[in-house]
């Protein structure tokens, strides 16, 4: 007979189930017993192990719950294997192409990397539907309403018209194939145990199950009818919905246990501001009692990695790792993102954005590739003749840089040397990831290509000494190899080869990244560090929860963009609101059977702590009648952004003086020298500002570029032409050219997409603006354009210059006007700036004046083209708010030409000061530290 249990969280369960099945040698044989998940089992195993001794024991059969549906399925349906998600999708493309109903659809005209994102979420609609066990006939509403219209895209009302035609022929073709999603398993496993529930499975415990789909309860109701069934819930149905609404599926009677001791934790309070502040904190409570059984729970992935570094190798306590880790956030998966970005930005004409390139050659596995080649060094040089803003040097300052080209410089610097071990070994970076992906138009020959990318890091890198990394690659190899036997691996996905070329990276970026590193060592050690996931069924003497801030605890809810509101209700299918009950009851379980509870939650305006916190809060406070009844730690990590150190006096050496001599000046060096000596000393005589210009971030360099490039291409078809009001439309026809020619090879997803939308409207608005306040009609004298202009100063030589992005000459009055354009809104040339700033002293000039740019513009484009600086004005256009800062403010022009002397006896002021060797590289104050680039050298 079949009986159901419920035993309060206080209690073990694992306890309980050793406890059912005694230690009499038989006593497991013929039993079943059923988790939510496989972690359990491994204590059940260890518990029983202790409670017999040496004798000889037949310990039952274990079963996850997935294992379990598995195991009935394949009794119905024997030799079926389970889809990959990419390969069901891809059937899914395949079908609904070949149906006649959709031959109008624009699914029809549409490659299968452009169908994914959408078939990822119709298949996942699918798979519900068969989870739920809901039937056909019951889709019809559903149909009928798409037809009229649901608020989504008319394509995805199209499909969703058609969902049971679609579903019926996805089940045929997954037959045929002999293939189960976990949907169909669980409709085979229905129908089986409907049928007739297996003898063998006579005595089955089903364990701690919470939250079961439709098809899941129907085949526990079928070993429940049969007798075989014996149902054990954590936690009273009275409390929770989702377990009374099982006992009523089952129609069962609800049998008591007994709590095994108190039932109310003792629950503690912590608050961090950072990660690292709550690893410290978990570190402390634990190194303050050190007992046995403790969990550090991670419901997010993220902080493993400190947890290991700061609190497991700091214990003396065995220690198991527990825990799904996205192979996304490990350095592995981002070089090959890297790689996949600068193949997907490659230009027809075979040259990569400098970003792209470098964010490849920079990352540590190439620059720790052939150690002893000396190719590090040349990877150096590489970055910073690319990023020398000097204007010297082939590649100086290119944004975009071709392999032949970096090939040709780098033999230049080999050339005095005649050491040719580290071209080679460029050569042979380049050959691995860059000239590999060149032609490659399959998944299949991505992964392939990925594979020797990575063989090569690991024998010539020391990563494989890194304890991890075999686990890492592992798990990444592993993945490419069911890349490259999925159903569409040696398949173009779109006649157009740049589209192609997008879809195929996507595809593997997004199925590596639905790969987990599955950490799951050796079990029960004295400290557990485990996902929430793994953790259900289990308890833990002390219990110790980070990141409990909504967002985590709860998760975000996931809404599908292809299931409109609504339609869930009317099939019967829990609402994804449903998820929340989950995080909920695993929580609760969770901490109801620990002895000692510690919440961790992060300190933070946008994530404010989770509403389990407030409500163990609430519910204290009403117990005993006050406010303020658990205390918050809160973990003050003294953080010294000066690290005890005071930033260095950095003499003037004759190696710094010789390097100093003739040194060329842009305007952003001098404004370096004007915010810190010392930053300057780091960033442009030590080369460490490439890593600030080339970070591969999309907002921080590519933007920038990619703008000035759309704005140089705008103009160029009337450079030496004159432009009036007239030139509207033109000049937004051109600038449509200019947006169409840059985001050709660009991405058209994610950031990129948002951007372009951005950059389109924004470029639009500015050039409308800007034509139609233009006083009278203009030529534009030059477009992008490198100037220079001597300097003398106390005996020693230097130079200004720049790159200018435009110059117009006023037709009427024959005034020039220099144009400098930003992204941002920030103004940069502050009114009435000599009642505050003293242009001879260097410390007023630190306080007080932002930026030297435009007066060095002037001066360097008067000087090449000889026209006086009292004939040149010069703006900032802040595309970001769409205004312009002109630079001369003064109410007159005395006043204009005053303003200009002071900021040139400014220039002067800060070269001499940096060309005097009496005066070191020194900071003026610590003021603006905290957000240095280089915070880290300055004050170690
Ligand atoms: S950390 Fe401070 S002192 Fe050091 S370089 Fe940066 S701004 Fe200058």
């Amino acid at each position: 007979m079949s009986v159901l249990r419920s035993i309060p969280f206080a209690s073990d369960i694992v306890e309980e189930i050793a406890g059912m099945i005694g230690t009499d040698a038989s006593s497991g044989e013929n039993r079943v017993i059923v988790f939510p998940g496989k972690r359990p089992s491994l204590y059940l195993k260890a518990r029983l192990a202790a409670l017999t001794g040496p004798k000889a024991f037949f310990p039952p059969r274990c079963f996850s719950l997935e294992e379990f549906i598995g195991e009935i399925a394949r009794r119905r349906n024997p030799g079926f294997a389970d889809i990959d998600q990419g390969d069901a999708a891809y059937i899914l493309f395949d079908l609904i192409r070949s149906l006649k109903a959709f031959d109008r659809h624009s699914i029809a005209s549409k490659g299968f990397g452009d169908f994914l994102h959408w078939g990822r979420h119709l298949l996942s609609f699918i798979d519900r539907l068969d989870m739920e066990g809901i039937d056909n006939s019951a889709l019809v509403n559903v149909e009928r309403n798409a037809s009229i219209g649901y608020d989504v895209p008319q394509s995805v009302n199209e499909l969703l018209s058609n969902i049971s035609l679609i579903r019926r022929e996805f089940h045929r073709v997954l037959a045929d194939g002999r293939w189960f999603t976990r949907g169909t398993k669980r409709v085979a496993a229905v129908l089986e145990t409907g049928e007739h529930v297996p003898d063998d499975l006579r005595r089955v415990v089903f364990a701690g199950l919470f939250g079961l789909t439709g098809g899941e309860k129907r085949i526990l109701k079928s070993f429940w009818d049969a007798g075989q069934a014996t149902v054990l819930l954590s936690g009273d149905p009275e409390d929770w919905p989702v377990l009374k609404d099982l006992v009523g599926h089952l129609k069962a009677k609800v049998e008591y246990g007994e709590a095994s001791r108190n039932d109310r934790p003792m629950v503690s309070l912590h608050a961090g501001h950072d990660t690292h502040a709550e690893v410290l904190e978990a570190y402390r409570i634990l190194a303050e009692a050190p007992r046995k059984k403790t969990a550090i729970i991670l419901p997010d992935a993220d902080p493993l990695f400190p947890i290991l570094s700061f609190v497991a190798d700091r214990m003396e306590m065995r220690c198991n790792i527990s825990l799904a880790y996205p192979v996304n956030r490990t350095p592995v998966f981002d070089l090959i993102r890297a790689i996949l970005a600068a193949r997907v930005e490659r230009r027809t004409e075979g040259v990569y954005p400098s970003a792209r390139y470098l964010a490849v050659i920079l990352h540590p596995f190439i620059k720790n590739l052939e150690p002893d080649s000396g190719l590090r060094s040349l990877l150096v040089s590489l970055e910073r003749s690319l990023s020398d803003e000097s204007g010297n040097g082939p590649l100086a300052g290119r944004s975009l840089v071709g392999l032949g080209d970096i090939e040709k410089e780098a033999a230049a610097f080999m050339a005095p040397s005649g050491q040719v071990g580290h071209f080679d070994a460029l050569l042979e970076v380049h050959r691995l990831f860059f000239r590999n992906f060149e032609n490659v138009t399959t998944v299949g020959d991505i992964a392939a290509a990925l594979e020797e990318a990575l063989e090569a890091i690991i024998s010539r890198t020391p990563v494989r000494s890194y304890v991890l990394s075999g686990t890492i690659f592992e798990s990444i190899f592993g993945s490419l190899g069911l890349l490259k036997g999925c159903l569409f691996s040696s398949s173009v996905l779109s006649g157009e080869p740049a589209e192609n070329t997008r879809a195929v990276c996507d595809i593997t970026l997004h199925h590596l990244q639905s790969t987990a590193l599955p950490f799951d060592t050796h079990p029960v050690e004295e400290l557990e560090i485990i996902g929430m996931l793994e953790s259900r069924n289990i308890s833990f003497d002390r219990v110790i929860i980070l990141d409990v801030n909504e967002g985590v605890l709860p998760g975000p809810r996931e809404v599908s963009p292809v299931i409109p509101a609504g339609v869930f209700e009317t099939l019967g299918i829990p609402p994804p609101e449903f998820a929340e009950a989950i995080y909920r009851y695993n929580f609760y379980r969770l901490t109801g059977s620990a002895g000692e509870v510690h919440l961790i939650y992060r300190n933070s305006e946008d994530r404010p702590r989770s509403r389990y916190i407030e409500e163990i809060l609430w519910e204290e406070e009403k117990r005993q009648g006050q406010l303020d009844v658990i205390p918050v730690r809160q973990t003050a990590t003294s953080v010294n952004l000066k690290r005890q150190t005071s930033p260095p006096a950095i003499k003037k050496t004759d190696t710094i003086l010789h390097a100093l001599a003739g040194i060329a000046l842009s305007p952003s060096a001098l404004d370096t020298y004007v915010r810190c000596p010392l930053l300057f000393y780091f960033t442009r005589l030590m080369g460490l500002e490439e890593r600030r210009t080339f970070s591969g971030d999309i907002e921080a360099t590519d933007r920038g570029n990619i703008i000035h490039r759309i704005l140089s291409d705008t103009f160029s078809p009337y450079l030496k032409l004159t432009v009036t009001g007239e030139s509207e439309d033109g000049l937004r026809e051109s600038l449509r050219k200019a947006l169409e020619k840059n985001f050709k090879d660009i991405p058209g997803s994610g950031d990129y997409y948002l951007f372009r939308r951005i950059t389109t409207h924004k470029l639009d608005s500015f050039l409308r603006r800007h034509v139609r306040t233009l006083s009278g009609p203009v030529a534009i004298e030059c477009l992008e354009e490198a100037f220079r202009k001597p300097l003398k100063l106390k005996g020693a030589t230097a130079s200004l210059y720049g790159r200018i992005d435009r110059v117009d000459r006023d037709i009427a009055s024959g005034r020039h006007t220099v144009f400098d354009y930003k992204t941002g809104t920030t103004k940069q040339y502050p009114s009435r700036i000599m009642e505050k700033a003293d242009f001879g002293d260097i410390r007023s000039i630190h306080d007080h004046v932002p930026s030297f740019q435009l007066p060095v513009y002037i001066h360097i484009f008067s000087a090449a083209r000889d026209i006086p600086v009292e004939k040149i004005d010069a703006a900032l256009i802040l595309l970001g708010n769409n205004t312009e800062e002109a630079f001369l403010k003064g109410k007159d022009e005395n006043e204009n030409r005053r303003l200009f002397e002071a900021y040139t006896s400014g220039i002067e002021t800060v070269v001499s000061h940096m060309l005097d060797p009496d005066n070191p590289f020194e900071a003026f104050d610590t003021d603006r530290c905290a957000d240095c680039t280089a915070r880290d050298l300055c004050h170690m």
